[in-house]
């Protein structure tokens, strides 16, 4: 009698938990699938025909789109041995608005090491990811309202300093010039914004060719040299060997033109840059060394996000968004790649990306 009345209350502070909690024993049978549980898959699955399920429910990865196979189940995954943290899926259940989850658990083992089953506790996030939607949209539909406007104003700014409406006083011409750099700087953002809106929903195109690695790179050097120049800092290419690689050109630029004005920014005047490429572990990598500033020991891990700049009051040399490493990451990786940095605070900084070699 004492052991049911212990069952019963576990039931009950299971039932009461104000999370999703599910669990299963040592032979994988679900042994809880607490209130909000069945609330949320619209059924109990401990009491319905395995085949049934369906008609209730449906699991989706973190997309919302693509099915969840039944090995990236989190609870399966979990008895299986793996620590979940954090799995995002998304739960559409009959006659329920898609419900996003967040799940984290393990497996559960007595002190003997004894698999006793496994647990996943899932909260929901909906709400979270649905402001994180409306934001994305609320960029995108800002970011392509400016776009033309900003074209338009460019375009008349650059015709009124040529004369083209009759000579203008030096005046005039000093102040036009100030709103061009601004426009300017303007549209960059925008572009920037663009970007990586585009990435994040995986609507950016990549025209994969083969490409030299020797003429990206010089290319890459005569297009941002003048930038350089500005600050009497010198970009060397150390390398010279052709290497044929399957990449998008204009996206490599991309990449190389963000690592190297980086480079330039956080450079002394007069400084040299360094533009090499090698193989490394059946990989090329290509990377760019400056011998400036670094970048502070705390700042490493967010270097990569959205929107991070060491402090913006530093970034002397013209302008960022802080979105150029987060766009070049997202690019890499969309090719196949992998990017990555090294650094010490005070003697310079080292940014690279590693591509496959092809086979020949
Ligand atoms: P942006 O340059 O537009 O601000 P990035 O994403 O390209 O944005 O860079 C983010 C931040 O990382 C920079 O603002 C700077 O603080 C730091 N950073 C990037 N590259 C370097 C570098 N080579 N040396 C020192 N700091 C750097």
């Amino acid at each position: 009698a004492q052991a049911e009345h212990k069952l019963k209350l576990l039931n009950l502070l299971v039932d009461t938990i104000p999370e999703a909690l599910v669990s299963c024993d040592s032979e994988g049978r679900l042994s809880q699938f607490n209130e909000i549980s069945r609330a949320w898959h619209g059924v109990d699955i401990r009491q319905c025909e395995p085949e049934l399920l369906s008609y209730y429910f449906d699991l989706y990865e973190e997309d919302g789109q693509s099915v969840l196979p039944f090995e990236r189940i989190p609870l399966i995954r979990a008895y299986k041995g793996e620590c979940i943290s954090r799995q995002v899926i998304c739960i559409r259940a009959k006659g329920q608005a898609p419900r996003w989850v967040s799940c984290s658990g393990a497996q559960l083992k007595n002190d003997k090491g004894q698999v006793l089953g496994a647990s996943i506790l899932m909260n929901d996030i909906s709400e979270e990811k649905q402001l994180t939607m409306m934001k994305n949209e609320f960029i995108s539909t800002v970011s392509h309202e400016l776009r033309t406007p900003i074209t338009a104003i460019i375009g008349s700014l650059e015709l009124l300093s040529n004369n083209v409406c009759g000579p203008l006083p030096d005046k005039a011409i000093a102040m036009l010039k100030i709103a061009n750099q601004n426009s300017k700087k303007l549209q960059f953002l925008v572009n920037d914004l663009l970007d990586m809106e585009k990435l994040s929903a995986g609507k950016m195109d990549f025209n994969m060719l083969s490409c030299d690695l020797r003429q990206e790179c010089e290319k890459a050097v005569s297009d941002n040299q003048p930038f350089a120049d500005k600050f009497k800092i010198q970009i060397c290419l150390l390398s010279h060997q052709s290497y044929i690689l399957l990449l998008d050109s204009s996206r490599l630029q991309q990449v190389l033109s963000n690592f190297l004005s980086n480079a330039i920014k956080f450079s002394t005047t007069g400084a040299q840059i360094f533009l090499s490429y090698r193989e490394l572990n059946g990989n090329i990598r290509i990377q760019v060394e400056d011998k400036g500033q670094g970048i502070p020991l705390h700042f490493h891990e967010k270097i990569f996000d959205r929107f991070t700049q060491v402090d913006s009051s530093n970034t002397r040399k013209g302008f960022g968004t802080g979105l150029g490493l987060a766009i070049s990451k997202a690019i890499v990786e969309s090719m196949g790649g992998n990017i990555g940095f090294s650094s010490v605070p005070d003697q310079g900084s080292i940014f690279y990306c590693d591509f496959e070699m092809p086979s020949m």
